[in-house]
């Protein structure tokens, strides 16, 4: 694996004083390896090879693009265990989580080459007699993608592989926590064929290279993932100087069970979404909003299940439930915990680091009852797999706690009454809303996003994904072979 930045086709030592020690959140004594840091010199030569790439790569045609993104998909079936324990490894998902991850990717990219078919505009009917009129969409110039460590693989080629086939050039900072698993991507693209200049990757910290990318005038576009903080600044800044920008943010995405659920189903996948990656998707489940005639009895359920969870290191095929990514997301969410238990939420289950498991950075499955509305653990972001239940007596008040929150990202409801889901389809503030499974997942060629504080800017993956990277051209073409001075459009 390579531990430089990858610019104009050459791996290379950045210049940045800094260097990045990459920890395996499981056993910090194992340094994966060490990443010395970009610096904002190193944005400008990026830009510069991105620029310089950028006129016959947006000259070559879209099919022949996607079939670079084709061979991406290729080479990555065929390294998908070297990625998937790479990413395990440096982020702390359980392999089964990670592999997930890989196969997921691989769909984005295939998805995204046959996109390379198909980058359409319209033809409509012109007003005016005699004349053509359509659309064609066409690349931006240079883009900037700036990814979360928490999909290391998925993220970046859900943002990658559509500005490429759409004939951007592309700058990509991973972060700071993930920068072996971009290594690989960059690597794959590398040996798919990608031309020199096309597709640059630089590993460095948020506040120098990120914000150099941010401030740079030569970037048409900023696709960022991450936290509310930094994103919200971000869109700031981009929308001064006029660059196109979506930004994906947080979550804190609710499971209403109402009293005539399927108790076994609700459970199930509330376990998946609050625990899965150590709940550390956005799309995580970390309120659960049930009725009071069932709470006990899902309850129970729920402290069963949790009860049975293996953790430990996610390499250890054994395991169900890996770490969280670092220290400072430990202690976020320990101290979340603290904050619970001083608001008044009842500890169920966990609430600490396992005893035998010193070595990482483990937190046990927690579970708070109790939990009313006004709480900060049921209106803030966690990113752990702390779990909060509330009553809600029917599902007008579920509707309301669940969208009483600053973020709108994916909500679930498990019912069997039709009426009942439909009115919560209707109503629910999310850009994402399940019936009868978990709050999580998603899809190459389904829109994926949220609304409110969650995202600003185009939806990602599917076709809204790929028309953020475009920019509209309309076109009218008259062919009266007439001199005439139109008046009327
Ligand atoms: P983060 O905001 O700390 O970092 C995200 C990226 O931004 C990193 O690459 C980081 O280096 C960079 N960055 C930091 N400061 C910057 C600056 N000043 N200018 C430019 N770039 C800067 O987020 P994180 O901790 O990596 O990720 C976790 C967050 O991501 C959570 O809030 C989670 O909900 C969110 N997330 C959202 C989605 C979604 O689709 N809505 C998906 C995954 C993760």
């Amino acid at each position: 694996m390579n531990t430089g930045s990858y610019v104009n086709g050459q791996w290379y030592q950045p210049s940045g004083k800094e260097i990045g020690r990459n920890i395996n959140p499981a056993d910090i004594s194992d340094v994966i390896a060490e990443f010395p840091y970009a610096s904002a010199v190193d944005v400008g030569k990026a830009i510069e090879a991105a620029q310089a790439a950028f006129p016959a790569w947006r000259k070559t045609p879209g099919p022949e693009r996607g079939r670079v993104i084709w061979r991406a998909a290729e080479i990555a079936r065929r390294r998908a265990d070297e990625i998937a324990r790479t990413l395990t490894r440096e982020e702390g998902k359980i392999l089964k989580e990670a592999k997930g991850e890989v196969m997921k990717g691989i769909s984005l990219l295939e998805y995204y080459a046959g996109e390379g078919f198909r980058l359409h505009g319209k033809t409509l009917p012109s007003e005016a007699r005699d004349t053509f009129t359509y659309t064609v969409r066409q690349p931006l110039g240079v883009v900037g993608l700036i990814a979360p460590w928490n999909f290391p693989w998925a993220i970046p080629v859900w943002k990658s592989a559509p500005a490429l086939v759409a004939g951007n050039t592309v700058i990509f900072k991973p972060s700071e926590l993930t920068p072996a698993t971009a290594a690989l991507m960059t690597e794959i693209y590398q040996e798919a064929g990608m031309p020199a200049g096309v597709f640059n990757m630089l590993v460095g910290n948020g506040p120098e290279v990120g914000a150099a990318m941010v401030n740079a005038k030569e970037l048409r576009a900023i696709s960022f993932t991450g936290s509310n903080e930094v994103g919200a600044a971000l869109y700031v800044k981009c929308a001064e100087r006029g660059a196109k920008v979506t930004c994906e943010m947080g979550g804190k995405n609710a499971v209403i069970v109402m009293a005539d659920a399927d108790l076994d189903k609700a459970a199930l996948a509330i376990h998946g979404g609050a625990f899965g990656s150590t709940g550390q998707r956005c799309t995580a489940t970390s309120r659960v909003i049930v009725h009071p005639d069932v709470k006990q009895a899902l309850l129970d359920r729920l402290v069963e299940g949790a009860k049975k969870i293996k953790i430990g290191a996610g390499l250890d095929e054994s395991t169900d439930m890996g770490p969280v990514v670092d220290n400072q997301q430990w202690q976020t969410v320990l101290k979340y915990i603290e904050i619970g238990e001083q608001e008044g939420g009842k500890l169920i289950l966990g609430g600490k680091r396992p005893e035998q498991l010193t070595q990482g950075y483990f937190i046990e499955p927690t579970i708070f009852d109790n939990v009313v509305p006004a709480m900060r653990i049921f209106k803030e972001e966690i990113f752990g797999p702390v779990l909060s239940v509330a009553t809600a007596k029917n599902l007008d008040e579920a509707l309301r706690y669940a969208n009483g929150v600053e973020y709108g990202l994916t909500t679930s409801i498990f019912t069997e009454n039709i009426d009942t889901i439909m009115k919560f389809v209707d109503e629910v503030e999310t850009g994402m809303v399940h019936v009868n499974e978990a709050t999580i997942g998603g899809e190459a060629q389904l829109p994926f996003g949220g609304i409110k504080s969650t995202g600003v800017g185009d939806r990602e993956m599917a076709e809204e994904g790929l028309n953020f990277f475009t920019e509209l051209k309309t076109v009218f073409i008259n062919y009266s072979g007439k001199a005439e001075r139109s008046m009327t459009r």
